[in-house]
């Protein structure tokens, strides 16, 4: 016998019984990104290399380790969506949205793929809830993107999500932040973790990331970037928290906070839970001024955020929040007979038809068998169909909750059920 195939890891099956909990998380996320007059859209799962590289950065995690990258039979380079923000943007420049009303605010639920090591609530293929907002570089933007984040969670019931925020400057305070941060670093390279050795000829700011203790100590005293901010990312900084205040969005203010893409900058912010493990982030996202013009295409600042959806679930499921179940059918069809049997399809095309959903049986099992599925079933009521039944032109309609049973008219079964399912 062949091996039995599983999915491969990191991956799984989104089955029908957590079906309930998608429902509710994607209908509240269009549901929200409506209101605030985002619009739909939907960028290939793939995307040629160069987006993702030019896009996110050489460098960053994601480039170096975790795309899901091969060549195609055309020998051309393809990634697999490995973020959301590069995808819409390059639509954005490619169809010409610079020629519309500015911001233009795009949301997506869409799969990204990312070779990472699997953990509770991380997949290698996650599903994503994002939101673009380009052209434009107002703060009241900013507040406006978190607040519909934080909304989401709201709706969804969530509680104890903690937004932490942070503005990681421009290109032009940035370079003599990083500048003061190597200086630092260098005089206690000795003491640095093997990954910040690399870090910090890579990629300084990511030294922020290091989860090691004895680099967290030094992560405590090293320069923070809101003391070097320029006039005009202060500025910035100050109208979002008074915005973000004026909304009622609590925050916390997290100068190490950085995110693993080198395309922010200014505002950074991320959603943190407990009690999903050690990656405590729900969710992110910042403002990306220079990627059109790192992709090539004019300048077009934005901002955005991604919120993974798999986590979103497995924090509804820990704190014990209830969704709706999907309702049982409206009616359950026994048939006895083989002339009620060649008569079924008939009736179930009258049924559906008429916009009644009904369930029943297939191949030849006895009443007793028919009924006890039709009794585990839910539906609140069964259809029982005989020869006999048939010949008057007949059929027996049970309510299963009072156990009833009644004798109608063929012809006045959908009127019958219609007023109940
Ligand atoms: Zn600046
Ligand atoms: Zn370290």
């Amino acid at each position: 016998m062949p091996p039995l195939y599983r999915a491969p890891r990191g991956t799984r099956d989104l089955l029908p019984d957590d079906r309930p909990y998608w429902d509710r998380v994607e209908n509240a996320a269009r549901c929200i990104s409506t209101r605030y007059g985002f619009q739909k859209i939907d960028t290939p799962t793939f995307e040629n290399t160069g987006l993702f590289i030019r896009g996110v950065g050489e460098g960053t995690d994601i480039v170096e380790k975790e795309m899901y990258t091969f060549q195609d039979k055309g020998d051309n380079s393809i990634t697999l969506r490995s973020e959301g923000t590069a995808p819409v943007m390059r639509a954005y420049l490619q169809n010409g949205m610079q020629g519309l009303p500015q911001p233009v605010k795009l949301f997506y639920l869409a799969s990204i793929f990312r070779y990472d090591r699997p953990q509770a609530g991380r997949y290698r293929e996650h599903k994503q809830f994002g939101v673009e907002a380009i052209g434009e570089t107002d703060p009241l933007l900013d507040a406006e993107i978190i607040t519909l984040a934080s909304d989401f969670y709201k709706t969804l019931g969530l509680s104890r999500i903690y937004l932490q925020l942070n503005n990681i400057g421009c290109p032009k305070c940035r370079p003599i932040f990083l500048k003061k941060l190597i200086e630092y670093y260098q005089n206690h390279k000795d003491e640095l973790c093997g990954d910040c050795k690399r870090r910090l000829v890579t990629n300084p700011l990511r030294l922020f990331d290091c989860k090691v203790e004895s680099c967290q100590e030094l992560i405590a005293q090293a320069p923070k970037i809101t003391d070097s901010l320029c006039e005009e990312c202060r500025t910035h900084f100050d109208t979002l928290q008074s915005a973000l205040q004026a909304y009622k969005v609590p925050f916390t203010l997290n100068p190490t906070l950085v995110r693993g893409l080198d395309y922010y900058t200014k505002t950074v912010f991320e959603f943190w839970t407990e009690g999903i493990g050690a990656q405590n982030a729900l969710g992110g996202g910042g403002r990306y001024d220079g990627l059109a013009e790192s992709l090539g295409g004019r300048n077009a600042p934005g901002i955005g955020f991604g919120l993974g959806l798999d986590r979103v679930i497995l924090t509804m499921q820990e704190q014990e929040i209830e969704v709706d179940q999907p309702p049982p059918p409206g009616a359950f069809l026994i048939t006895l007979g083989d002339a009620a049997r060649e008569y079924r399809p008939l009736l179930l095309r009258s049924l559906r038809d008429a916009g009644i959903r009904v369930a029943n049986i297939y191949g030849k099992r006895s009443m007793k068998a028919q009924m006890r599925q039709a009794n585990t079933s839910g539906t609140p009521f069964t259809l029982i169909l005989g020869d006999r039944e048939l010949e008057k032109g007949q059929i027996a309609c049970r309510n299963m909750e009072t156990g009833e049973q009644t004798e109608i008219r063929l012809d006045q079964v959908i009127p019958y059920l219609k007023p109940n399912t």
